[in-house]
């Protein structure tokens, strides 16, 4: 049966691809790329011995380096795809090591801070092209990865200003090829729309996950029991991992802060209605935040099943 990802290029895109970071979004790359037939050779590079050894057991790339620089020597592309904390440390590594003319480029879930981490790193005649896939799971680690990962989701890809248009307009071409949809944004604006669309959403996650792990009039069976009433959908991306999200809120403050604000005004409000029984203040706004999940489905980014295409029965794996 077809994965959706099309036909493999009659050539590829880029002679030696360069992976730094083999987790969730690292060894998915590596599995698409390898699928698509997007880079003669996948080199992959981790801090972590262990993740190495099964990068190499999963058979992940052709060559698996030991450190990064030489992982980078001789790439004619490389991604960084480890925390958005790590990227500077990792900067440092393989500067002196990029070869001219490298397309340097990220999967970060904050621009701005990741632009100012990798930049100073940068050699002359490297071009650095960041970019963030906004897909993604719960899940971390070398295993968590697959192929279609991208397929159908956006690509948000943000050139710092001056940016190389033949290196940006590559970067692009690789991103639709492993089956993603591309749009470009200046970094900042992509952390404020990152912020109310993906951050304070994990935010408000982990708050309510918390806030019902601390209760003391409701039993945590209670809370598990009955958790199909809304809950288990917030432990869903609540579970994410700690050590990403802990740097995206740490590297988007201001735009989290700015966005944090705007959603504790409304709450209150919203919390005015409840107290003063205005229905039809509820009721309006419960009819405009509908419409907005409408939108999402019909641009192919959710399920319309009922219960998010969960089956009876099954679990939610
Ligand atoms: P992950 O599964 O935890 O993988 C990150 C990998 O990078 C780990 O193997 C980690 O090793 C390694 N690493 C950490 N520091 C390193 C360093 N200094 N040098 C080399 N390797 C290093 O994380 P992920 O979910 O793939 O996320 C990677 C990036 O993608 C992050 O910047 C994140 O913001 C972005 N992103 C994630 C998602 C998502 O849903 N997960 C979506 C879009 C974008 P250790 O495990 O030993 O630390």
């Amino acid at each position: 049966m077809s994965d959706g990802l099309g036909a493999r290029c009659e050539s590829p895109l880029f002679e030696r691809l360069a992976l730094i970071g083999l987790g969730l979004i690292g060894s998915s790359l590596a599995r698409a790329v390898r699928r698509k037939g997007l880079a003669r050779t996948i080199v992959a590079g981790d801090a972590a011995p262990e993740v190495r050894a099964r990068a190499q057991a999963l058979g992940l790339a052709d060559e698996i380096a030991e450190d990064l620089a030489t992982a980078v020597a001789g790439a004619d592309f490389v991604i960084l795809c480890v925390p958005v904390g790590a990227m500077a440390a990792a900067a440092a590594l393989i500067g002196p090591h990029l070869a001219p003319g490298a397309i340097v480029s990220d999967v970060g879930s904050v621009k701005d801070s990741v632009v100012a981490a990798l930049a100073p790193h940068m050699p002359d005649r490297v071009h650095l092209v960041p970019a963030h896939p906004v897909a993604g799971t719960e899940y971390s680690g070398p295993d968590a990865g697959f192929a279609t990962l991208f397929l159908h989701r956006w690509c948000i890809v943000t050139p710092p200003e001056g940016a190389d248009e033949t290196a940006v307009a590559r970067v692009e071409e690789f991103w639709r090829a492993v089956g993603s949809n591309v749009e470009r944004m200046s970094p900042a604006h992509h952390d404020l729309v990152l912020a109310i669309t993906s951050h304070v959403p994990h935010l408000i996650a982990y708050n309510i996950v918390g806030t019902a792990a601390d209760l003391e009039e409701v039993t945590q069976s209670e809370v598990i029991k009955f958790s199909a009433g809304g809950f288990r959908d917030f432990t869903r991306i609540a579970a994410s991992d700690p050590t990403m999200w802990r740097d995206v809120f740490l590297n988007n403050k201001d735009a989290v802060l700015e966005m944090l604000g705007r959603f504790n005004e409304d709450l209150a409000a919203l919390q005015r209605m409840i107290r003063w029984g205005d229905g039809q203040g509820l009721f309006d706004l419960f009819t405009r935040t509908r419409a907005i999940r409408r939108g999402i489905i019909e641009q192919g980014q959710e399920t319309a099943a009922p219960d998010f295409g969960r089956r009876t029965g099954e679990t939610d794996q």
